[in-house]
Parts: structure tokens; sequence; C-alpha cells
């Protein structure tokens, strides 16, 4: 696959309308925290029948066809997703993150690991919208050894679990409805995942969090106390299966989600440097002439032909049913967040004291993209886990 098809970029135009007329003059509003992201969510969705479109392939699957379920990971690897977190992105990524932690983490691991059960019950109002999910595995003393030092625990009790422990750092879960919740259990020795409603006694969650960037998506804390939490909502039922592997599907699916973020960003810096160098005078001339500054855009011009690449390959895989190896995954992500965030700081650079102000876009960017490094593994983890990989014996 070398580009998105004719009919995808259709798709991409009706997207980039959408987030130029209806996203762009919400972003104030947004970012301030005035405004929610999850309304406008339902927009989109229902703008361009995402909901219909689930709730048809929901009918399929009741009916055995459709692809049982298929796991989606972040949900990114579909074209349509991809095009979506993409567009999304150029204007607004902390709006994407909202909308791909929902869908994509929470939506996308019940999805992924659910009983069929679980699937119509949490997981289809998740991805209709209706609910807004959450996905919960950081813990303020478990970030990067968030299996090792995991805290949380759940016990089980005669009809169901009790869960105690916190989360942090979890993006929606200031107003999340459904939380997929990752807790040790201490007599098997392992770490499951758990369907958290917020109805359920003892669930309670911290205000939003003031961020360096990301602002139009909120991120807090989870805290549950002696949360009783029943049988069925143990994500995949308890048949027994290690849901260690299910989390560690999750961050893979994370890291390539993180793709058309950084492909996002990068187009709308390179974009916007492009038009004004030819725009702003200096010394009389525009300062596209001079060759300091094509060399800014020449290189954001390579780091989006290679983050182009390195998505068109992960859609590839995808559609061919081949799953990329989780040092692909580090590896992408890691040359992903780190371009972005140079690429979004240059273009603060290019655009000079306009570039700092946050009139224009290239500021919340820049901001934005340093998440890529952190979220979803920081950069250092994705480095420990090629070499890992690379290194290991066998
Ligand atoms: C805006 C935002 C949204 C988020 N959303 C979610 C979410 O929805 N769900 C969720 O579960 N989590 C979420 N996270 C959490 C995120 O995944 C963690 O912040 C991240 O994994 C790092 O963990 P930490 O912050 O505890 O850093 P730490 O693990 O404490 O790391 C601190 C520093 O030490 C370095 N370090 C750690 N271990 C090593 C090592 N072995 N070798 C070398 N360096 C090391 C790290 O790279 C980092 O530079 C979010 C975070 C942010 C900022």
């Amino acid at each position: 696959m070398l580009d998105f098809s004719e009919e995808h970029k259709v798709a991409q135009q009706a997207i980039r309308a959408w987030a130029t007329s209806r996203l762009a003059p919400r972003v104030p509003a947004l970012e301030s925290g005035n405004e929610l992201p999850y309304p406008l969510m339902r927009e989109l969705g229902a703008t361009f029948g995402m909901i219909d479109l689930v709730k048809a392939q929901f009918a399929k699957m009741r009916d055995g066809g459709g692809g049982k379920g298929k796991a989606r990971g972040s949900g990114a690897e579909s074209p349509l997703m991809a095009i979506l977190m993409m567009e999304l992105s150029r204007v607004c990524p902390g709006f994407a993150l909202a909308m791909g932690a929902s869908l994509g983490l929470c939506g996308g691991a019940i999805l992924a690991r659910g009983t069929p059960d679980q699937k119509e019950r949490f997981a289809l109002p998740v991805m209709t919208m209706e609910r807004i999910g959450a996905w919960a595995l950081t813990e303020p003393g478990a970030g990067s050894d968030a299996f090792g030092s995991m805290k949380t625990r759940a016990r089980r009790v005669d009809g169901g679990y009790r869960l105690s422990g916190s989360k942090t750092f979890i993006t929606n879960a200031p107003h999340a409805d459904v939380f997929v919740v990752y807790a040790r259990m201490p007599e098997e020795g392992d770490v499951r995942a758990f369907i958290v409603e917020r109805s359920m006694d003892g669930v309670a969650t911290g205000p939003a969090f003031k961020k360096m960037g990301m602002h139009s998506s909120p991120t807090g804390e989870i805290f549950l106390d002696d949360v009783r939490v029943p049988a069925d909502q143990l994500l995949g039922g308890d048949d027994g299966r290690a849901s260690r592997a299910a989390a560690k599907s999750s961050l893979t699916g994370e890291r390539f989600g993180m793709t058309p973020m950084a492909l996002g960003i990068v187009d709308r810096c390179l974009e916007e440097c492009t038009r004004y160098a030819r725009e702003r005078m200096q010394w009389g001339k525009p300062i596209a002439t001079f060759q300091l500054v094509q060399e800014k855009i020449a290189r954001m011009y390579v780091v989006r032909s290679i983050i182009h690449a390195l998505l068109m390959r992960q859609l590839e895989a995808d559609r061919a049913g081949v799953p990329l190896p989780m040092e692909e995954a580090s590896a992408s992500k890691l040359y992903c967040a780190r371009m972005t965030t140079e690429v979004a700081m240059e273009a603060v650079q290019l655009k000079g004291g306009a570039g700092y102000m946050q009139e224009g876009i290239v500021e919340m960017l820049a901001r934005d993209a340093k998440l890529l490094q952190i979220g979803g593994g920081t950069d250092e983890i994705q480095i420990l886990r090629i070499a890992r990989e690379l290194l290991s014996e066998g």
C-alpha cells in the first residue's frame, strides 16, 4: 500500500472540511476547558455515519458474520480510522487523543478481549459514543514499570471481585462512564483487566490535571475503594487467560496509533511553515529565499515522508493480517514521537515571534507533540524494548 485509496481520499477531504468548519472554531473553548470534547465527538460520529456503521457491524457480529469482533488495538490500523486521527490531529491533537482513548483503547480492548456479552453491554455504547471510555493501566508508583510495580489489587469474593487502588494520568478519567482497569490478583500472581463503571460504589475520579499540552483531552485519576465488580465484568471472562498479554496488545495498538497523530501534526506544521515562509518578508524578500529556512522545510518534508511510509506499512500489515512485531511498534513510535516534537518546535522557530504566540496553531502543536514521547511508553522504554528484542538469545 503506497497511499490511501481514491475512496479514502474523498473521505479524508470530507473529514478535513468538518475539522476546519466544526472543530477548529471550538479549539479555544476545548483548550481552555470551557467545553468538553465529547458532544463534538458525538457530532462527528453522527455526521459521518460512524454510529450507524458500528451498529450494523454489531448486528453482523450477532448473526455470526463480520469478523466476530476482530481485535482492533487502537483502531488506528484501519485506513479510515487513521485518516480520522490524522485529520483531527492537524487541527487539535488533544481532541484526537480523547477520542482515541475512548474508542481505540477502552472500546478496542473490550472488542478485542471481551466476551460476547461484554461487547454488547460495554463496547457497543462506547463505540457509538453514547458512553465515554477510559483505559487505566498507569498508577502513581507504576508508570514505565506498569506491571511490575502495580499496586491495584483484585480479590475474589462471592459472585465477583473487590478492587482497591488508584490509577493516574488516565485520559478521559474525569468524565468517563466505563473504565478498563488493570489490577493484580495476588492469589493468581497475574494482572487482569476489569470493566469498571463510574456508577459502582467506591469509584471516584479527581479533577482534570493542568498539563503542558493536550489541553482538549481531560486527564485525571481514578480511585477504587473496595469496589465490587461482578464476575461477568472480568474482561474476557474467567477462562484463566492472562490479561497481561491483552494489555500488551493494547500497548502495541497505542504505539501504532500514534503514527497517524504524528503524521497529522507534521503535515500541518509543514503546511503552515510553507505558507508562512512564502508570505513573510524580511530583508526585503520572503524568508523562503533563505537557505536556513529552506533546510527546515526540507527536513519537515523528509520526516513527513517517512512517517507516511511507516503508516502505509502498518495499514498494509493490518490489511494482510500479518501482525508487526512489538519492536517495530516501538521503533515506529520512537521515531514518530521524537521527530514530531522536533518538527513542531522547528515550526515555532520558523515562524519566529508569530510561532510563539497562541493565536498560531504551531504553538499548540509543539506542546501537544511532546506527549507522544511520554504516553504509551516513553522514548526510553521504546529504546529498551527494541534493544531487548534484538539482543535476546534465541
Ligand atoms: C497526557 C497523558 C495521557 C495519558 N493517558 C494514559 C491513559 O489513558 N492510560 C494509561 O494507563 N496511562 C496514560 N498515561 C500515562 C503514561 O503512559 C505514562 O506517563 C508513561 O508510561 C510514563 O510513566 P510515568 O509518567 O510514571 O514515568 P516514569 O516511569 O516515572 O518515568 C520517568 C522517567 O524515567 C525514565 N525511565 C523509567 N524507567 C526507565 C528505565 N528502565 N531506563 C531508562 N529510563 C527509564 C522514563 O523514560 C522517564 O523519562 C498518560 C500520560 C499523559 C502524560
